[in-house]
């Protein structure tokens, strides 16, 4: 847990950010404003409804944008399962960072060392969920022309600037940004940073602005990262990582965080689609104890799983039509039955376009991880 007697921030357990505003004030991160977000050449759907709300050093990236300069977008994942609609929140923003430009380079690390840290998981089970977590970022659109994709076990590189990030810091510092841990967690923290800083090594091509999208729940990680790179900037010339921050979604069932703890609030992104619709149509809502009540008072969408999460965060592009749907709730017009059959539509067709695409990308996955492999021996 993070420093301060604000807001905790736990990157490996369950954050509850109640207040964004004071989180943002609390750990210097700065608010994604308007002004800023239309620099960027094409606005996520993540973007322009606010579900990005934060970031360090966005400018940075921008400007490389504007100049037809290099960067690097950077993230990870600790392959602990399938994916699931947390994860595809950052897996969009890291495709759609490296969609920007025709320069922009992206790495995918692969946290296998932390799936062990955390959760004991093999390092060969590891490999078997990475190549299905590759599937579903090749099947979102992740260009495999420019992606550099490494399991942090086998990348030397990374390994050793943890090493050397372990010269800077003391259990004190570590204590304080993470909280009391077992030391796996804080090496495998060390290493994030090396995953972090990695695409600026001589061999990546060196220095240059590098953005990380992530939750809010994993500023711990970027803090750690950006204090590692001033403090070794006259070694390695690091550019202060950039970041983007995105609001902690709920699971279907209203709970803070999905977790495989609660199977009936976790939506898979390679589930099977008759399971997946009775989780929608048993999803939470902001809907009214009677039908009376909601065709009198309107239900509200503002608390509504159905209408924040699913909608408005995944699965309904059009600004439009998710303005009309919010009003169409807000007066009654609509009850949630009806609501969900019409929503799962939608998620229905997503997901099983998604499942189609996937299905083809093994091949292409498991060469990619393959080629980096193999380079290693
Ligand atoms: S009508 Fe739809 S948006 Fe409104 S509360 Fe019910 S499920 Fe949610």
């Amino acid at each position: 847990m993070a420093e301060g007697a604000g807001t905790l921030l736990d990157p490996w357990g369950t954050s509850h950010v109640k207040d964004y505003d004071e989180l943002m004030r609390q750990f210097g991160i700065e608010p994604l404003t308007n002004e800023l977000a239309e620099r960027l050449p094409r606005q996520h759907r993540l973007v322009r409804r606010g579900v990005i709300f934060g970031h360090r050093d966005l400018q940075r990236i921008i400007e490389a944008i504007e100049r037809g300069e290099e960067y690097a977008v950077i993230t990870g994942i600790k392959p602990s399962g399938e994916y699931h609609l947390g994860a595809k929140l950052t897996a969009e923003e890291f495709i759609y960072f490296q969609s920007l430009s025709p320069k922009a380079f992206a790495f995918f690390a692969i946290a296998d060392l932390e799936a062990y840290a955390d959760n004991r998981l093999p390092l060969e089970e590891s490999y078997r969920i990475a190549i299905s977590n590759l599937m579903d970022l090749l099947a979102m659109g992740l260009d495999p022309r420019r992606v550099y994709v490494y399991r942090q076990s086998v990348e030397l590189p990374v390994l050793r600037l943890a090493f050397i990030f372990s010269r800077a810091v003391t259990y004190n510092t570590m204590e304080a940004i993470y909280g009391p841990r077992p030391f796996g967690l804080y090496f495998s923290a060390l290493v994030q940073a090396g995953d972090i800083l990695n695409p600026q090594l001589p061999h990546h091509g060196g220095p240059k602005p590098t953005i990380v999208p992530v939750g809010a729940d994993q500023d711990p990680h970027i803090r750690l990262a950006r204090d590692l790179a001033s403090k070794f900037r006259e070694e390695f010339g690091f550019v202060p990582p950039s970041a983007t921050y995105h609001r902690l979604l709920r699971d279907l069932t209203a709970q803070e965080k999905m977790s495989k703890r609660n199977p009936m609030g976790i939506l898979h992104l390679s589930e099977p689609l008759e399971s997946a619709r009775l989780k929608v149509m048993n999803a939470f809502t902001g809907g009214r104890a009677t039908a009376e009540e909601q065709k009198r008072l309107g239900g509200e969408p503002e608390k509504c799983v159905v209408f924040v999460e699913l909608l408005t965060a995944h699965f309904l592009e059009d600004d439009k039509l998710l303005k009309e749907w919010y009003w169409e709730c807000k007066t009654g017009r609509i009850l949630c039955g009806e609501c969900k059959a019409r929503a799962w539509e939608i998620i229905g067709r997503w997901l099983r376009d998604h499942q189609e695409r996937r299905a083809k990308m093994r091949d292409l996955a498991e060469r990619l991880l393959e080629e980096k492999t193999l380079s290693q021996k």
